[in-house]
């Protein structure tokens, strides 16, 4: 059969049925294979503030979020491109 990707745009190769993760962002139940995985340092403090604060000294705490996105969300926010034909035969296992 004909593919579209090698990975069929999953990660788990001969494994069968797996976990599924909520989209962040629209709430779909999607396979945690084909879900985009993000992680960002996130700060609560205004980023100037926080400028001004290390200048003095002080030890700023940041967080890291980890954010699940199904596909479609993915690229709507521009986190994954769409690659055209050649581009997705050069690297066939990265999504
Ligand atoms: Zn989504």
């Amino acid at each position: 059969m004909p593919v579209k990707r090698r990975s069929r745009g999953r990660k788990k190769g001969g494994k069968g049925k797996e976990d599924l993760v909520q989209c962040d962002e629209c709430g779909a139940l999607i396979p945690r294979s084909k879900a985009v995985r993000v992680t960002r340092p996130i700060s609560y403090i205004d980023p100037q503030l926080a400028r001004e604060l290390r200048q003095q000294g002080a030890i700023i705490p940041t967080y890291r979020v980890t954010k699940y996105y199904c596909i479609r969300c993915a690229i709507h926010r521009g986190i994954r491109k769409i690659r055209s034909e050649e581009e997705r035969q050069k690297k066939p296992l990265t999504l």
